[in-house]
């Protein structure tokens, strides 16, 4: 990855370590190269770090990312929650707004052109994506709820010979919550087959 790219995107306000997001940045480019003109796509943009990490790759692979977010927070960045932040609150609405942020990471990283910000809900947002995908990168609300909906919402959306990445996959419950490692479960009980590893971020490939 450019090293300009990678500087920015570790400076970015965000969840996702620079190891794991590398390997976000490589599966993208992968993706890319299996299914050749079909966009990428995440769930959960929050203020724009991962969407660096695979617009990036979107730009390198003749493609576009579609960053879907309804930009208020999932449950867990609420107030009163571990992951909050008060400084993304709009304080002429009372809640969280990331867009503004995710819009300034995005411009300043130069990925304008190669990133489509969808302001919608995961479950609008997939009725009005058709896909295929050449990824599709989940990392929206960790509650149970929201984890498998997202799952049942994009997987089928991931191309043949595509890739669909998790992450915050625990293992153990003493790294953090459930939802997403049942979710990586689930993939891999519905034929998908790992491809990568790093951090808890997982990689698996749709080969059916
Ligand atoms: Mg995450």
């Amino acid at each position: 990855m450019e090293p300009s790219l990678l500087e920015r995107a570790e400076a970015a306000k965000g969840f996702m370590p620079p190891d794991e997001g590398l390997a976000l940045h490589r599966a993208g480019l992968d993706a890319t190269r299996a299914v050749p003109g079909a966009p990428l796509v995440e769930i959960g943009s929050w203020c724009g770090k991962s969407g660096i990490y695979l617009g990036a790759a979107a730009r390198e692979g003749g493609t576009v990312l579609v960053a879907v977010d309804h930009h208020r927070g999932s449950e867990e960045n609420q107030p009163g929650w571990e992951w909050h932040d008060p400084s993304l609150v709009d304080p002429g609405v009372g809640l969280i707004d990331t867009l503004p942020t995710f819009r300034r990471t995005i411009w300043e990283a130069g990925l304008e052109p190669h990133v489509v910000a969808v302001v919608a809900s995961s479950p609008v947002a997939a009725s009005l994506v058709a896909g295929p995908a050449a990824l599709v990168f989940v990392d929206g609300g960790h509650g149970a709820e929201p984890a498998h909906a997202d799952y049942d919402a994009w997987s089928p959306k991931v191309a043949v010979g595509g890739l669909l990445a998790i992450h915050d996959v625990f293992p153990d419950p003493a790294d953090g919550g459930r939802p997403p490692y049942e979710v990586y479960l689930r993939a891999l009980a519905d034929g998908f087959v790992d491809q990568a590893a790093t951090g808890s971020l997982r990689v698996l490939r749709r080969d059916r």
